[in-house]
C-alpha cells in the first residue's frame, strides 16, 4: 500500500492539530499517511495567546509558550520543514512550490497559513519599512522584540496602543504593569464586539488604571526625529510617545493562493465546510478561514485559536477517513484587564444587538447587575450581564459579561445553551451550582436571563 501524501502549509495551531489528528485516526484505521508540514518561519505549536502575558512578565520565556517542539513533531513521524514559504499552489498537478523553488506533490493539501496583522501605510517609513519602535504583537518573534523594547525603554516611557480589541486591551495591561504610561487609541469604542453599555465598563477600568483612552480617534501619522517615532497624531489630537503597538486586527494569509482556482471569500479567507473541506483535495483550518455563524448561518471572519484547534483536528480526522466536524461558531470570546488596581473579566457569546436586528430577529435585551459571589462574602465583586433573546421564539441569542474574579467563565454556561439552541428560560431555570463563595443563591446569570424572560 502506498502512503497518501498530505502536505500541510502552516505549522502552528491549525496545521499541527491537523497533522497529529491525521496520524491518530490513520493509526486507528490502519491507513498510511506521509505528512509534510511546510512553514515559512522557525516556530511551531506556540501560544500566541500567551504573548501579552509574556510581555507583562507573567511568563518567563517564549519557550514556555511552546506546546510541542519541532523535535517532538518529527519524532511523531511528521516531516516538518522550516523556512519553507509556499508561494504557489497548482491544483491540477497537485503540487505546491516554495520560495526556494522546491516543489512538493500532494494527494491532499491543507492550508493552515493563519493571518497577518494589519499595518497601515502611516505606520511605515516612506520606503515602506517598519520603524524600530513600532510594531504588531502577532508572532513569537514579535513577542521577543517587544520584550527587548520594553527592557530598553527609559523608566516613565510612554506606549501608544492603536486599537482596543482584545489584543489592544491585553497589551495595555502588559505595558501598565511594566510601569509605562499608556494611551489607547480606538476609532470606535473599546472592544467593539461588546454592546456600548458593556464596552463602557471596560473603558472605565482602563481609565481608572490611569491609561489615557481616546475614542473615535483615527490615526493620521507619526512625528519622527532621527528616524525614530517620537509622537502620534490622530484626528483631533496628538501626543509624544516612545513606543507604538499596532493592534488593528488581522487579515487571512492567503495571498499565495491568488490565481490557484481555490475559492476565497470577500476578505480573502478560505471557506471550509464543517469538516474543513474547501474544494477537491484541498482542506483548510484556522485564521486563514472564515466560519459559519451557528445562529444565523452566514459566514464571518473571526480568527481565534479555539477555532483553529477544533477545525484543525476535524481536518486531520477527515484526512484519514474520519468524520469529525466543527459545526459553526457562536463568537464566544473571553479576556481580562488587570492593571493599576483594576481587575475585570470580559466575555461574550452569540449575536450583538446590531447582528440580531440585521438578521431580522425581534429581540429583548437587558443589562443586569449583581455580585460574583454571595454579597456577604469578603471577595464579592460587581458583575454586569447583558442578555438578549428573541421575542417570538424565546430563543437565547446573546450574552455578555463584565465583572470581577469568576465573572468571565460564566459565559460558558450561556454558550452551552446557545449551542444547544436553548431558550432564555432554559438559561434561567437550568440546574446550575450554588455555594456562597461562587455565586448568589439565584446565580446572577440566571437572574439576568429571568429578567429578560419576564419581559418577552
Ligand atoms: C496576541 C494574541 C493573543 C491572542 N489571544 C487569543 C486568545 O486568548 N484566545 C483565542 O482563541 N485566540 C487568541 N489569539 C488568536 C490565536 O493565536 C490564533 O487564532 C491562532 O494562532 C491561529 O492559528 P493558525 O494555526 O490558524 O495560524 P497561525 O498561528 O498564524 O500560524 C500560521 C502559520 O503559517 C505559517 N505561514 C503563513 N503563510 C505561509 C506560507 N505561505 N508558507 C508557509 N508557511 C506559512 C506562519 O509562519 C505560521 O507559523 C491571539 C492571537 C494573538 C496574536
Amino acid at each position: 500500500m502506498t502512503a497518501e501524501r498530505i502536505v500541510i502549509v502552516g505549522a502552528d495551531a491549525a496545521g499541527m492539530s491537523a497533522a497529529h489528528q491525521a496520524l491518530r485516526t490513520a493509526e486507528d484505521r490502519g491507513r498510511e499517511l506521509e505528512i509534510t508540514v511546510l512553514d515559512r518561519g522557525r516556530h511551531t505549536s506556540y501560544s500566541a495567546c500567551g504573548i501579552p502575558y509574556w510581555m507583562a512578565g507573567d511568563v518567563d520565556s517564549g519557550e514556555d509558550l511552546v506546546a510541542r517542539t519541532a523535535d517532538e513533531h518529527r519524532a511523531a513521524g511528521i516531516n516538518l520543514r522550516f523556512e519553507a514559504e509556499v508561494t504557489g499552489v497548482d491544483v491540477v498537478d497537485r503540487r505546491v512550490t516554495t520560495a526556494a523553488g522546491e516543489t512538493h506533490e500532494y494527494d491532499q493539501l491543507v492550508v493552515a497559513t493563519g493571518a497577518h496583522p494589519i499595518v497601515p501605510a502611516w505606520a511605515l517609513t516612506a520606503d515602506g519599512a517598519p520603524y524600530d519602535r513600532v510594531g504588531a504583537v502577532h508572532t513569537l518573534d514579535d513577542g521577543a522584540a517587544w520584550l527587548e523594547r520594553f527592557e530598553a525603554a527609559e523608566p516613565g516611557a510612554h506606549v501608544v496602543i492603536v486599537g482596543a480589541g482584545y489584543v489592544g486591551i491585553e497589551v495595555a495591561e502588559a505595558a501598565l504593569r511594566r510601569g509605562f504610561g499608556v494611551t489607547v487609541l480606538t476609532r470606535s469604542r473599546v472592544m467593539s464586539s461588546l454592546e456600548p453599555e458593556m464596552s463602557e465598563r471596560v473603558a472605565l477600568a482602563l481609565c481608572d488604571a490611569d491609561a489615557e483612552l481616546v475614542l473615535d480617534a483615527e490615526v493620521t501619522g507619526f512625528d519622527v526625529e532621527d528616524g525614530q517615532v517620537v509622537g502620534v497624531h490622530w484626528t483631533g489630537g496628538s501626543r509624544p510617545c516612545d513606543l507604538v503597538v499596532l493592534a488593528l486586527g488581522v487579515l487571512p494569509s492567503t495571498g499565495f493562493l491568488t490565481g490557484s482556482g481555490i475559492p476565497l471569500g470577500p476578505k480573502g479567507a478560505l471557506m471550509p465546510d464543517p469538516r474543513g473541506h474547501v474544494t477537491e483535495r484541498v482542506w483548510a483550518a484556522g485564521d486563514c478561514c472564515d466560519s459559519v455563524r451557528r445562529l444565523t448561518g452566514d459566514r464571518v471572519y473571526r480568527p481565534l485559536g479555539t477555532h483553529a484547534n477544533k477545525l484543525g483536528r476535524a481536518v486531520g480526522d477527515n484526512l484519514a477517513g474520519g468524520r469529525l466536524t466543527f459545526d459553526g461558531i457562536l463568537e464566544t470570546a473571553i479576556t481580562r484587564f488587570a492593571a493599576g488596581g483594576q481587575y475585570i473579566e470580559i466575555a461574550r457569546t452569540g449575536l450583538s444587538l446590531e447582528d440580531a436586528e440585521a438578521a431580522a430577529f425581534d429581540v429583548v435585551a437587558l443589562v443586569t447587575e449583581g455580585t460574583t459571589t454571595s454579597g456577604y462574602m469578603p471577595d464579592a465583586e460587581p458583575i454586569a450581564l447583558w442578555v438578549m433573546a428573541d421575542r417570538v421564539t424565546r430563543r437565547l441569542l446573546g450574552v455578555q459579561v463584565v465583572g470581577g474574579h469568576g465573572a468571565g467563565k460564566r459565559i460558558d454556561a450561556a454558550a452551552a445553551v446557545l449551542w444547544a439552541g436553548g431558550s432564555v428560560d432554559d438559561l434561567a431555570w437550568m440546574d446550575l451550582s450554588y455555594a456562597p463563595p461562587f455565586s448568589t443563591a439565584w446565580e446572577v446569570l440566571q437572574v439576568a436571563a429571568r429578567r429578560v424572560a419576564e419581559r418577552l
